[in-house]
């Protein structure tokens, strides 16, 4: 399958014309909104069903505030996510915050605003409850360490630092209801870009027999479950996209099987994700600066890891297209470099790809979660534009390259 961006090269060429210069990350407005309301669509049958954007897979109001004329909240897990949730006019209920490790102020802000406070750990109750005191309505991180496999992004549940054991969970809900809490809730996040439908399901009943169990055991009421993030996106073109139908077909049954079906209360149900929701709906341009043929032929391109670092941190694919050439044979073998002096900075390694020039084109997909908000300043690298190409046929400038004085910001020239 020849997977192929939603615009050509002149409309690119156009939009450096206009003052963009390359890298910039080209971010598409109407894909995420029918994507977003696709998801929303899928899981109606739900009263309540509600996406909780993880904004740290695209820290952009411009982004945010999308998903929240979408319907979306916001997962936030840092006091500048809370903070950027709250500019773009997302509080209250509409954050989750999903922390771990937590500074004390970072409790305090996220009651402030009436998020919805998950705890990782059993020892952040006495934590929250001195440093922002207990809120009305609490929920806790749960890990199924060995009942759970999980996967390459997050790591096999066992071994995660996230979230408490089963028996901890007990106990933690039980000190909460002796605290007076009367509204819980329940979170779990124990894969990322998982593309087996069945995984959500499992997930969904696992948190439905929990909830079953605490209810009986402490004569608690939940009031929804929280089944995280971790929905995949096909980075490949053999890959295929999530059915959310079947995902919610499945979420359905377990949900008449396991809660309706023995008078338990209703819940809502929750998720989190980030990657599903903007992930394809971005790509990272670039243009070719150098071709360099040694062991290995290189294309040198003007991005680099400071712009995607999935390829140089996880040896992610991300499939490219070589604007103006979709059509060409794809008949030559390429390591596609950025300029970091570190050799994993490398955006496709032994990829086949068409004859390329020196200044070139390439878009590189499927950037927009993870991607910009991964950048760092390694190597004096700077951080390019995000740009959003509107309902409209607009290009806005939702984000500007960082400058040198950006990178020196946090310097003191003055007192050398
Ligand atoms: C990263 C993260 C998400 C989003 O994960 P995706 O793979 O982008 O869907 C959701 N919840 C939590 C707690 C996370 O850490």
């Amino acid at each position: 399958m020849n997977k192929l961006p939603p615009f050509s090269k002149t409309q690119i060429e156009q939009i450096i014309a206009a003052g963009n210069p390359t890298p910039f990350h080209l971010y598409l407005e109407k894909p995420i909104r029918e994507n977003a309301k696709r998801l929303t669509k899928a899981f109606a049958w739900n009263d309540g069903f509600r996406e909780y954007f993880a904004v740290k897979a695209t820290p952009n109001p411009h982004i945010l505030k999308i998903l929240r004329e979408e319907g979306f909240g916001a997962d936030c897990s840092s006091m500048p996510e809370l903070l950027l949730a709250e500019k773009v006019g997302i509080t209250g209920e509409g954050i989750m915050f999903t922390s771990n490790d937590t500074p004390a102020n970072e409790f305090v802000k996220a009651k402030e605003l009436g998020a919805i406070i998950n705890l990782d750990d059993i020892s952040h109750i006495p934590f929250l409850e001195k440093a922002a005191g207990i809120p009305e309505l609490i929920c806790f991180r749960y890990n199924p360490g060995p009942l759970r496999e999980g996967n390459t992004i997050i790591g096999k549940p066992e071994e995660a630092k996230y979230g408490l054991t089963k028996p901890q969970l007990f106990e933690a809900y039980k000190t909460m209801r002796d605290k007076g809490v009367k509204r819980f809730g329940i979170h779990t996040m124990v894969a990322s870009n998982e593309l087996n439908p069945d995984y959500f399901v499992a997930t969904a009943e696992m948190l439905f027999d929990l909830v079953a169990e605490l209810s009986a055991a402490l004569g608690i009421t939940f009031e929804f479950i929280n089944i995280g993030g971790g929905i995949g996106i096909p980075y490949k073109p053999e890959q295929q996209s999530v059915d959310l139908e079947r995902v919610s077909a499945g979420i359905k049954a377990k949900y008449e099987e396991k809660i309706t079906g023995k008078g338990l209360p209703p819940l809502r149900l929750y998720m989190e994700n980030g990657r599903m929701i903007t992930g394809p709906y971005d790509y990272l341009i670039t243009r070719v600066l150098h071709l360099k043929h040694t062991y290995r032929n290189y294309v040198g391109v003007d991005a680099c890891m400071a712009n995607l670092m999935r390829p140089a941190l996880y040896g992610a694919y991300h499939h490219e297209t070589i604007l103006g050439k979709e059509h060409a044979p794809a008949d030559h073998i390429y390591d596609v470099t950025g300029s970091l002096c570190e050799n994993n900075d490398k955006f496709a390694i032994q990829r086949n790809l068409p004859h390329v020039e020196v200044g070139d084109l390439i878009a590189i997909h499927d950037a927009g979660a993870h991607g910009y908000a991964m950048g760092f300043n390694y190597n004096g690298k700077l951080r390019s534009a995000e740009l959003l190409f509107k309902e409209d046929g607009t290009v806005k400038k939702i984000r500007r390259a960082e400058t040198v004085d950006d990178y020196f910001s946090t310097l003191d020239f003055d007192s050398l």
